[in-house]
């Protein structure tokens, strides 16, 4: 019997062996899957930021769902939530009609957008993923525009369906521009810091004022406060109002893509709180539901010219989500949550930039609030050479050590820290100290 027969003629046990799970896995499922490559566990139970496995073992989550758990895994707020619908007897399918849950969940959300936007905000349940916000806030500026380019970034992220993708850094498009995304470590101007991000905003001003630039007639630009999946980029605050007013100015509809940057996760609830700018649209998924699938467009009323049934879609209803959201955003704001990310985001940066020195393989140390990152290089180039080898061997040293992070970066290697917000003084001390002795162990590995 092969074992996709055996696995039809058996039926799934909670018990089952991890390794005969794990098995299955790789027969049946696309050979797509991403986080199951490098995380083969097979996790049964999980509280804060501890997952526990099918074999018993635990591990410190600091991948916490791509960003998602900000407040960590099952936390008993989100878990009440979800119980009181349930117990509720209230309908789990709604489409899109207005229930008392969708309605207190729209009420906390406008509560915590920027004043600026929630005062005169149109708001758009999209189907369940980031990506679906994304494409729906593409079609909402060009139909609001009329226009069909598209401004956006080089190492931006955005998803994988069509639009989101063209969007995104890695993509050929024609309809998209691309800009330079400020960043210090590897400035595209070789200058670095507030000069380097000048000089990006400098270049993206003279290009869409060129009348021999060349470029499609932009309907919006999209981009992130902090790049994630490109690599933990903090963009500079002088630099996002920049881009504000470039926007502003020629009459381009701006658009936050803040599905991983939201809620707290960078030191303010918002990531263009840092900058205090306004955009025009937002998108907003991931931390918002709470754990559960939901996404959502947020824009100014100016930009609502959708004809009714302009963006339909079955799945726009989620109520446990709703339920777990709004949960989650109120008490991330009456926690001060991100506060709590800045301040010890910033002492977690401090901590990194000391293992960084004794480590010359770590070529950088970035970040804000809880959206930290490690560039791993080959400490024998000149040239900083990226090292995915050995940012994998870390990922990998993490993970015998009962760490979960991830990779990110132009190259895939940065290591990327995304605990949750409720992550404790002792708990950073604890990842801190499995990250140290996993690049200590990697490093000597690869360069003995
Ligand atoms: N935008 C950003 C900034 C993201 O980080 C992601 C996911 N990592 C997405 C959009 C897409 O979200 P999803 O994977 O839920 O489609």
């Amino acid at each position: 019997m092969t074992e996709q027969a055996a696995a039809a003629a058996t039926p799934a046990t909670p018990a089952a062996a991890p390794e005969g799970i794990l098995r299955r896995q790789s027969l049946r499922e696309s050979a797509a899957r991403t986080y199951a490559r490098s995380l083969p566990i097979v996790p049964v139970r999980a509280r804060g930021l501890t997952i526990e496995g099918a074999d018993g073992r635990r591990y410190l989550d600091c991948l916490s769902g791509a960003g998602t758990l900000a407040l960590g895994h099952n936390h008993p707020v989100v878990l009440e939530a979800i119980r009181t619908v349930l117990d509720s007897g209230a309908p789990l399918q709604v489409l899109d009609l207005a229930t008392p849950v969708k309605d207190a969940f729209t009420t906390e959300l406008f509560a915590s957008l920027p004043p600026g936007l929630a005062a005169d905000a149109r708001i758009q349940f999209c189907g369940p993923a980031g990506t679906d916000a994304v494409e729906a806030a593409l079609k909402l500026v060009h139909t609001a525009t009329g226009r069909t380019g598209l401004l956006a970034f080089t190492g931006g992220y955005h998803g994988m369906t069509a639009g989101a993708l063209a969007a995104s850094g890695g993509a050929r498009e024609s309809r998209v521009t691309r800009l330079p995304y400020p960043q210090d470590y590897r400035c595209p101007f070789g200058v670095g810091g507030s000069e380097g991000a000048a000089l990006a905003a400098r270049w993206t001003e003279n290009l869409l004022d060129d009348p021999k630039g060349g470029i499609p007639e932009p309907a919006g630009m999209i981009l992130e406060a902090v790049q994630g999946e490109g690599g933990v980029l903090p963009a500079p605050d002088d630099w996002l109002r920049r881009m504000r007013e470039i926007t502003e100015a020629r009459g381009i509809p701006l658009i936050a893509d803040e599905v991983q940057t939201g809620v707290g996760r960078t030191g303010t609830f918002w990531g263009v709180d840092h900058a205090g700018i306004v955009p025009d649209v937002m998108v907003l998924s991931k931390a918002i539901g709470g754990s559960l699938p939901l996404a959502v467009l947020v824009y100014r009323s100016g930009l609502d010219v959708w004809e009714p049934g302009a963006h339909a879609g079955t799945f726009r209803g989620n109520q446990l989500a709703m339920a777990a959201g709004a949960a989650t955003l109120a008490f991330v704001r009456q926690n001060r949550l991100a506060e709590r990310a800045a301040a010890l985001g910033e002492r977690m940066l401090a901590a990194l930039h000391g293992l960084a020195a004794a480590h010359p393989c770590i070529g950088d140390v970035r970040g804000r609030g809880l959206m930290i990152g490690l560039e791993l290089v080959d400490p024998d180039s000149a040239e900083h050479t990226a090292s995915p080898a050995l940012a994998a061997a870390v990922r990998q040293e993490c993970l015998d050590r009962g760490l979960i992070v991830e990779l990110g970066g132009r190259h895939s290697a940065v290591v990327r820290l995304l605990p949750p917000l409720t992550l404790t003084d002792e708990q950073a001390v604890a990842v801190l100290d499995r990250l140290a002795d996993a690049v200590a162990a990697a490093a000597r590995t690869r360069h003995p």
